[in-house]
């Protein structure tokens, strides 16, 4: 080797160096590769014994140049770890940690999600509406003509909109539209739950609000009856209340449903036996959802032929459900977020 090889590797030596002292590779194999007994530059300085010298005494200089670079710069980043060492007694790692507020579900939405599930088993999907909706969607569709007075029994909030088409708009009685906008989007059979937002104008009390959740639920194709209706209703309560739950119908009025029922659940609480029970009063039922068979008018409203398919709906209230499901008798628990109140539930 002369001394221009020579001088060439001290060059690829302090390159290497420089690319691993920038990284953050463990300091001991920077020593050991290029300063201990073996090191690259350790063999390249041991070298030069066969070199004459004054080569030896020059070259020699630049050679313990960068050795004492790499060392110190070795040594200086073994001095700024060593300060832990002083520390380390003093962490006592059998300290209770600090407690921290663990994030949850809301109430409502594990109940959701509980029925979302069930329904989803028995081969329903999912779709969502808008909150503001169109008075036809809202209504006239589902067979409520502008002055019918079932309109009553909904009153909403009107939101001043008037657009192009000088459609009326609403904040949402109920998650029926839905019911409407998918028929118009697909084609049967249809089987599609909706949860969602929805809104009435009444004052807030222990069974009240402005602002309440729903479910709504249809099934659209052909030879579908009230026994359909009443085996899906069924089957669902026994897997949200167990499976003793019973379903009964007695009859109520919806336009959109012909004939229209109230669904009421056996109480799974008392069984029909306590007569202080405070869900069913010892009445042994408990009211549970509105349904009914499809009316033909918003079948045809859908451009649906009455004669070759029928469905069934029904909807209901999922604030209802998280009540009975944890046993709060008052429904502003759930809207006032109170955490001495939600800690109690979890
Ligand atoms: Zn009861």
């Amino acid at each position: 080797m002369d001394s221009n090889e020579w001088i060439k590797k001290l060059g690829d030596i302090a390159e290497a160096f420089k690319s691993f002292s920038e990284s953050n590779v463990d300091i001991t194999f920077l020593e050991e590769r290029f300063v201990g007994k073996r090191g690259e530059l350790t063999l390249l300085l041991r070298e030069l014994g066969s070199f004459k010298p004054e080569e030896k005494k020059l070259l020699g200089a630049k050679g313990n140049e960068l050795k004492n670079k790499i060392v110190s710069f070795c040594e200086s980043k073994k001095n700024l770890f060593s300060g832990f060492k002083e520390y380390h007694y003093d962490i006592d790692i059998t300290l209770p940690s600090k407690k921290y507020n663990q994030s949850n579900l809301h109430p409502i939405t594990i109940t959701l999600n509980r029925i979302i599930d069930i329904f989803q088993k028995l081969g329903f999907s999912i779709e969502w509406g808008p909150l503001v909706e169109e008075d036809y969607y809202n209504f006239e569709a589902l067979n409520f003509s502008p002055d019918h007075p079932a309109r009553d029994m909904q009153d909403t909030f009107y939101l001043d909109l008037k657009d192009d088409k000088n459609k009326n708009y609403l904040l949402r009685t109920h998650t029926s539209p839905v019911q409407i906008r998918s028929m118009l989007k697909y084609k049967p059979p249809l089987r599609i739950i909706s949860p969602g937002k929805v809104f009435r104008s009444e004052a807030i009390d222990s069974t009240h609000s402005f602002v309440f959740n729903q479910i709504e639920g249809f099934y659209v194709d052909k030879n579908v009856s009230m026994a359909d209706l009443k085996w899906t209703l069924e089957s669902f309560m026994k897997d949200f209340f167990g499976s003793s739950a019973k379903i009964r119908f007695s009859p109520s009025y919806f336009p959109f449903v012909e004939p229209g029922a109230q669904a009421e659940v056996s109480c799974v609480f008392c069984g029909g036996t306590d007569k202080s029970c405070r869900v069913c009063h010892g009445s042994g039922w408990i009211e549970m959802l509105g349904a009914g068979v499809m009316h033909p008018n918003v079948l045809k409203n859908c451009g649906y032929d009455p004669n070759e398919f029928s469905g069934f709906a029904f909807g209901a209230g999922i604030e209802r459900f998280a009540m009975l499901l944890l046993g709060i008798d008052d429904l502003r628990v759930l809207y006032e977020n109170d955490l001495r109140v939600l800690r109690q539930i979890f």
